[in-house]
């Protein structure tokens, strides 16, 4: 994935998001951020003073305990969210394109950013599953440039690029980014890892069955390329997301196609970074509440 990934700030950290509070995590403790250091408590806010918080994050001592079925999204309300379509180039040849020449950019809306551990709901019969790599932004900046564009990094984590193909084939040409949108469709975490290796695997499991397995250097347009080719548009904002492609063995473009269901446990996961384990429930049945009701008493 490019020239470099690893990251200038020294011994490898990982942020979290522990009930709402941002928390340095070292092994299987965590230390709250504010109580310790003054920074946060809100995870975005120490994303704002990125660089004073890495500083003081050196030294900072372990922490306790805690209990990751408390951990959200690392980052949970990010300003904007940037996704990028057929970065490796199995999944182009399996969605039936050429690998792009530029990156194929769309949003996923950030009201769809969920935790590494939650109950999504479908929304349909066709929602698919995409294992990513998504790089968080640190400083913000216009213009970056590609040699200097890590430093603009916080780091890395996991995301599922849920995307829900009725929609997402609705129309000529067919649009991405609603289909991608409904809550819950952007899970990540468990952590915000500093650093990640450039040739790290990627794997997506449906239950027991891996599903998608690649390699992040992979793919076509790495993290610092993108970065630069998002901030000559865009100016870049702390915290917000990159999800960077997802590989082949998408559910559409299996024969015959799967989609997921509620009695499914979807993993995603990348080696040094942890793993996402999703699970989903159906749309609750209709109740006749409404305007499109058929059963309202006119007596
Ligand atoms: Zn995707």
């Amino acid at each position: 994935m490019g020239r470099r990934v690893r990251h200038a700030v020294g011994a490898v950290m990982r942020l979290a998001n522990l009930g709402g509070r941002a928390v340095l995590i070292t092994g299987d403790r965590a230390l709250d951020v504010f109580d310790a250091g003054g920074f946060g408590p809100d995870p975005m806010a120490v994303l704002e003073n990125w660089a004073a918080f890495t500083a003081w994050a050196r030294s900072a001592p372990a922490g306790s305990p805690f209990d990751p079925a408390l951990l959200g999204p690392p980052v949970p309300r990010p300003r904007q969210v940037f996704a990028v379509a057929l970065n490796y180039p199995p999944h182009a040849a399996e969605a039936g394109f050429e690998p792009p020449a530029d990156p194929l950019v769309f949003t996923k809306f950030p009201t769809c950013i969920a935790g590494p551990q939650e109950t999504i709901e479908l929304p349909g019969d066709r929602v698919d599953w995409e294992v990513e790599l998504v790089a968080v932004i640190g400083r913000g900046g216009h213009r970056i440039a590609e040699t200097r564009a890590l430093d603009h990094v916080a780091g890395y984590t996991v995301g599922q690029d849920l995307s829900e193909r009725r929609v997402q084939a609705l129309g000529k040409p067919p649009q991405f980014s609603l289909a991608k949108s409904f809550p819950g469709f952007g899970p990540i975490g468990p952590k915000l890892v500093t650093e990640v290796a450039p040739d790290a695997a990627i794997t997506c499991l449906l239950n027991d069955e891996v599903v998608q397995q690649a390699s992040l250097a992979d793919m076509i347009f790495g993290v610092p390329e993108l970065v630069a080719r998002l901030s000559a548009v865009c100016p870049l904002l702390p915290g917000d997301l990159i999800f960077t492609g997802t590989p082949a063995g998408v559910g559409n473009r299996r024969t015959p196609p799967r989609y997921l269901t509620a009695a499914d446990v979807l993993t995603s996961r990348i080696d040094g970074l942890g793993e996402l384990r999703t699970r989903f429930r159906a749309t609750p049945p209709w109740t006749g509440a409404g305007r499109e009701s058929t059963s309202r008493s006119v007596s």
